[in-house]
């Protein structure tokens, strides 16, 4: 049996805008009951809409049933209402920690998912939209088979009422691009065939680890997709270029309790000096990302410097266990779904993280940098990565 079933206790509503309910905060210990769905009261109606009432698919929202459509489906031919738009684009880039996407593929909700199987494959889609799009009981079928590929992998274009729109890569990024209020465009999802390694630059901090267990780093992948650099001080552009290309830049501020040699701002200043020796030419479209994660040591004014030299706003990733915030870091970054979410720490959480110099940091499952791990999570749909990483 592999049609494996996520965990739903950990998983929180995505259709409220409920600062709580953010991918930023990794809930280690969470038994709260999952908040009452919202109603869904058409979508079991789609097929008799389509097939005995001769009503177009792309008139009907193929998440909820509604009529009352706003734009096409990305990814499935098919409608879209508004309410069902903004839910969708909450959870594009939502990851769980088994490395599958947090929501169905089709409406961007869902508790109890059906993981595709292709290596390398990301998605996975409710009992309820298969049951409603494919036919009644496709959900329990998928359960029974010993190895499942989901409706963007398989050869075939469709099953039942769900088809899959052509260039739908091409279609997701114009939705997002059109559809997103952040200003930061969407790199166009790379099919698996033409995905090569993640070539990644680190400064100061090491994020090797982390992006090893997720997969993208292996042994006979040969030198050069791991360049760590500790001092950048004597680096100048000719240096970098002759490091070759980077997919990714990280660069952070030293963790909390650990001695450094610099005023916190030295490592902003430093790693948008070299992002911009490896930023590729403006209208580039490989997908290129970059992350500052600051541990809590730049001051407020600092942290809008930063804002204004990386144009995007930061976004705060905690570590929570007995629920208590245990660590924190504050990223800013292009990675999807990175800065899609808006978490804030209290001035009194955040005093308190302080006060403790780090001492949590050095836990080995609430290291600064292993927080970060997740928001590596939707790089694999642009490089590739070995799969047998959960
Ligand atoms: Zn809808
Ligand atoms: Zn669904
Ligand atoms: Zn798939």
């Amino acid at each position: 049996m592999c049609v494996l079933w996520h965990a739903s206790t950990h998983r929180v509503s995505v259709p409220v805008l409920n600062e709580e309910a953010s991918m930023d905060i990794i809930m280690v210990d969470s038994s709260e009951p999952s908040p009452p769905a919202l109603p869904e009261p058409h979508r079991d109606l789609i097929p008799y809409e389509v097939q005995d009432n001769g009503r177009d698919i792309e008139d009907l929202c193929i998440c909820c049933g509604s009529t009352q459509v706003y734009t096409q489906h990305p990814l499935f031919e098919g409608g879209m209402c508004a309410q069902c738009k903004d839910k969708y684009l909450d959870s594009l880039f939502l990851y769980d920690d088994d490395g599958h996407q947090s929501y169905c593929s089709i409406c961007g909700s869902g508790d109890i998912l059906l993981l595709c199987e292709s290596p390398d494959c990301t998605r996975c889609y409710c009992f309820e939209c298969v049951d409603a799009l494919v036919g009644p009981g496709t959900s329990e079928k998928v359960q029974a088979m010993s190895r499942w590929a989901c409706f963007l992998c398989l050869p075939f274009p469709h099953s039942g009422l769900l088809r899959r729109r052509n260039k739908w890569r091409a279609r997701l990024k114009a939705f997002y691009d059109r559809e997103s209020a952040k200003p930061q465009e969407m790199f166009k999802i790379v099919p698996v065939w033409r995905r090569r390694p993640l070539r990644a630059l680190c400064l100061f901090g090491d994020i090797g680890p982390e992006l090893a267990s997720l997969g993208f780093l292996w042994e006979d992948a040969g030198p050069g997709q791991l360049k760590h650099v500790e001092d950048v001080t004597d680096i100048v552009r000719k240096d970098v270029k002759a490091w070759g290309s980077f997919d990714l830049v990280y660069g952070s501020t030293p963790p909390l309790g650990q001695a450094h040699n610099h005023s916190p701002c030295w490592y902003l200043f430093q790693f948008h000096r070299l992002l911009q020796y490896v930023q590729p030419a403006p209208g580039s479209t490989l997908p290129f990302f970059w992350m500052f994660a600051d541990h809590l040591l730049l001051r407020p004014d600092n942290q809008d410097i930063a804002t204004r030299f990386l144009e995007t706003d930061p976004v705060t990733v905690q570590g929570v266990c007995d629920r208590t915030i245990r660590n924190a870091v504050r990223v800013w970054s292009n990675v999807p779904a990175v800065g899609s979410r808006h978490t804030e720490l209290e001035p009194e959480q955040e005093a308190a993280l302080l006060a403790q110099g780090g001492q949590w940091a050095r836990g080995p499952l609430q290291g600064a940098t292993r927080l970060l791990r997740g928001c590596f999570l939707p790089l694999r749909e642009y490089f590739q990565y070995s799969s047998s990483c959960p």
